[in-house]
């Protein structure tokens, strides 16, 4: 056995080592010999087994901070390295690179490449998904610029722009033509309002789908709709809920869904990057085989703070999206 990958150790007295610093494993050894708690603080990625007693290194598997020794360590992508040591560190059965692998496997589709698209898709290609479908005709703006367009990119299609960016920066990802094959997952980011329309579509076809809405002065993220998924509202679950507080939120909702943004507004940097960050997130949980924190609700994220906030609902009785899953 050998101790988990990027797990730090570090002295906390003669006889006693700490190993992590995160409390949801963090673990102090104590009734070390000197050169046990030496030979501990630099042990590596070495095995454990010759050297400590027997009934310690069952001690530490049970409190998860060690794996299986390897004869060679895995191959991982140096970009994705930081990924398979914290995701596997939150894992309890494995060295990171299963959930690599499945990255790798998958297909995330996205629309709507600004700031906020280009800082999302940059994410998941170095968190390691094997092929992007990347979606937006529109040319990069001004305000686009920070998370991988530059100067030099204004007035270029933006689905352009964002293949140079991810070719440069993930040379390993495919770049797959959108429609051609159901994604994995889809994202939709949209200023105001997310498209009723696309996400009926999506829903239809039986695709995971998060939508991103990106406001004045705020972003929602989610719901991350599961089709088929009992009990978990859609997009337009979410609408009718809307509606029944706003009577008047369906006309509302239908000027913003087809009005342009005005070229000059875009989304603030620090806005952008959260919001990216956490559509990122979930996106990774369900390719991870996890549960995304927005199935069933949404992230509310505000400025000047940015400070996420969950509200949760549940399915509409009026939506009978169940029903339309094939
Ligand atoms: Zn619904």
């Amino acid at each position: 056995m050998q101790l988990r990958a990027g797990l730090r150790v570090v002295r906390r007295a003669p006889d006693e080592v700490q190993l992590g610093t995160d409390s949801r494993w963090a673990v102090r050894v104590r009734g070390l010999t000197p050169e046990q708690a030496d030979r501990l603080v630099r042990t590596g990625d070495r095995p454990l087994d010759p050297w400590l007693p027997a009934s310690l290194i069952d001690d530490l598997a049970t409190a998860g901070v060690l794996r299986p020794s390897r004869r060679r360590p895995p191959r991982v992508p140096p970009a994705a390295a930081p990924d398979a040591y914290a995701y596997a560190l939150t894992r309890a059965a494995d060295d990171g690179t299963d959930v690599l692998r499945a990255r790798a496997r998958a297909t995330v589709a996205v629309t709507g490449l600004g700031r906020t698209g280009l800082a999302l898709v940059s994410a998941l290609a170095t968190a390691g998904v094997g092929a992007l479908e990347l979606a937006d005709d529109s040319p990069v703006r001004p305000s686009d610029v920070g998370t991988g367009a530059s100067p030099a990119h204004v007035g270029r299609p933006r689905a352009e722009t964002a293949a140079e960016v991810l070719h440069a920066l993930a040379p390993h990802v495919r770049l797959r033509t959108p429609g051609r094959a159901v994604p994995d997952v889809a994202v939709t980011v949209s200023a105001d309002v997310a498209d009723p329309g696309t996400a009926l579509g999506l829903l239809t076809a039986g695709v995971p789908h998060l939508p991103v809405v990106l406001r004045e002065a705020d972003a929602l993220v989610g719901p991350f709709v599961q089709p088929g998924a009992p009990g978990l509202p859609c997009l337009r679950c979410l609408d009718l809920h809307q509606a029944r507080a706003d009577p008047a939120w369906p006309v509302v909702l239908a000027q913003l869904a087809h009005r342009e943004r005005p070229d000059r507004t875009g989304v603030p940097a620090a806005l952008a990057t959260v919001a990216a960050g956490l559509a990122a997130a979930e996106v990774l949980t369900r390719l991870d085989g996890g549960t995304p924190r927005t199935a069933g609700g949404r992230y509310e994220i505000a400025l000047p703070a940015v400070e996420p906030r969950v509200r949760r609902w549940a399915a509409h009785p009026d939506c009978g999206c169940a029903a339309l899953v094939p």
